[in-house]
């Protein structure tokens, strides 16, 4: 599977982070970090629900 992140959308709300804290990550300049952009398919559940989450709307997932 892909992540994406629209940065220019991404308000550092955090969310996405306290969900699944091994592929988002902020650091101390504030910003969002992809720590993995292909993670394994069986992460999918937990990123559509990051992507769920997101207050911004600024994750995509998708195959492949
Ligand atoms: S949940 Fe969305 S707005 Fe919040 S840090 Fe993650 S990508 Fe950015």
């Amino acid at each position: 599977m892909h992540v994406t992140v629209n940065f220019d959308r991404c308000a550092s709300s955090g969310t996405c982070v306290q969900l699944v804290p091994d592929v988002f990550e902020i650091r101390d300049d504030g910003y969002l970090y992809l720590l993995i952009e292909e993670p394994d398919d069986a992460r999918w559940d937990d990123l559509q629900e990051a992507a769920d989450s997101c207050p911004t709307e600024a994750i995509s997932i998708s195959d492949g």
